[in-house]
């Protein structure tokens, strides 16, 4: 793997913990945290620590690592959070609603009477 890390990427100061956040797991190649501004209770996002902008760019063995790991926090989300169902969402490109320009996935928990429209 060659490039690692963007020095002007919010989500790499992140996983480098230049910037505070709320942690709740990682492994080799991925990090989960809060997102700051959570859709519902225990909205997660779940990032590949090599920094790649998009859907389009990210190396196949880091999509399955984020994969993998939201499927985890999903599981948990159910266990522990008692979510009634989860959202998963990665939008693409700003069209889509991309704002940061790390990929991520949305983990987003949902709850019978959250009301939450996507
Ligand atoms: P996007 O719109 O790119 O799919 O999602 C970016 C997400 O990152 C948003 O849900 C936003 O709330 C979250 N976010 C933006 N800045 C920060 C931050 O500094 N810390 C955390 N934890 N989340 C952030
Ligand atoms: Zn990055």
């Amino acid at each position: 793997m060659t490039e690692t890390t963007d020095p002007d990427c919010l989500f790499c100061k992140i996983v480098a913990g230049e910037i505070p956040s709320q942690q709740i797991d990682e492994n080799d190649d991925t990090f989960v945290f809060m997102d700051i501004n959570p859709a519902t209770r225990g909205h997660a996002l779940v990032i590949p620590k090599r920094h790649t902008q998009d859907l389009t760019t990210i190396d196949p063995a880091d999509l399955a690592a984020c994969a993998q790991m939201a499927q985890q926090i999903a599981k948990r989300a159910k266990s522990q959070l008692h979510a009634d169902g989860v959202n998963l969402l990665n939008c693409c490109g700003e069209v889509a609603w991309q704002t940061v320009f790390h990929f991520h996935i949305h983990v987003i928990p949902r709850y019978v009477d959250d009301s939450v429209r996507l």
